[in-house]
């Protein structure tokens, strides 16, 4: 479980915005405005640290490759200003967890974080990873979407893109967000690739669940898995 977060981040408007909205969740934070402060707090024991890769004396990068060589399997969530540096972090190679490209709002970052605190819970209980609401029930291990307990036959892009939505609920993802989370970067299509999975998704559902209205659209924006 996630209850001491380190946020680090030189920017101090961006640092007091991410914690006032981190604090008002019920998580207790502790603020880093450069990369020897980021270090010593999350050797101390934190439970996930939001790094910014652009951090002072240290950068978030040799951050991210202290604490992995020093054993820490702490989450961590970078924060990057610079749409470049994504192929770095996205190919693993600095070890961190997921990363969000500014500008970002508040809210997205609560939801990774809750995100990293259910994977983190998993990971060490090793209980399988199902999201119930109501009649729908979407099984990670399985890769298996069953309405009243029968699969809905998802196809394995089209699952991604549910349990991306589902384990967001509540929180609108904007169509360029989902295609880095579900297709990866390197995928070559465009927005209208979502919204032709989400229609197939829908229509699976809705199948068995007329109007469950479950894949909100958000007019001009994205979508939203609606919250129970
Ligand atoms: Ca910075």
């Amino acid at each position: 479980m996630i209850t001491r977060i380190v946020v680090a981040e030189d920017d101090a408007s961006i640092r007091e915005l991410l914690v006032h909205h981190l604090e008002r969740e019920g998580f207790r934070c502790e603020e880093a405005a450069d990369g020897p402060a980021a270090l010593r707090l999350a050797r101390g024991g934190a439970d996930l640290l939001i790094l910014d890769l652009g951090l002072p004396v240290v950068d978030g990068f040799d951050v991210v490759r202290a604490l992995r060589r020093e054993a820490r399997d702490v989450p961590i969530l970078v924060l990057t200003a610079r749409s470049e540096e994504i192929d770095r972090i996205v190919g693993l190679e600095i070890g961190a967890d997921d990363y969000v490209v500014k500008p970002f709002s508040p809210r997205e970052i609560v939801a990774r974080v809750k995100a990293l605190g259910r994977r983190a819970g998993l990971s060490s209980t090793q209980a399988p990873v199902v999201l119930r609401f109501d009649r729908l029930e979407i099984d990670e291990a399985a890769r298996e979407a069953r309405l009243d307990g029968i699969d809905v036959g998802l196809k394995p892009r089209e699952f991604a893109l549910l349990l991306e939505l589902a384990s967001n609920a509540g929180v609108a993802l904007s169509r360029a967000s989902l295609l880095q989370r579900v297709w990866g970067f390197d995928f070559e299509g465009d927005a209208r690739t979502v919204d032709v999975h989400v229609r197939r998704v829908r229509a699976k559902l809705d199948d068995r669940a007329t109007g469950s209205g479950l894949l909100q659209t958000i007019h001009g924006f994205g979508y939203k898995f609606a919250r129970g």
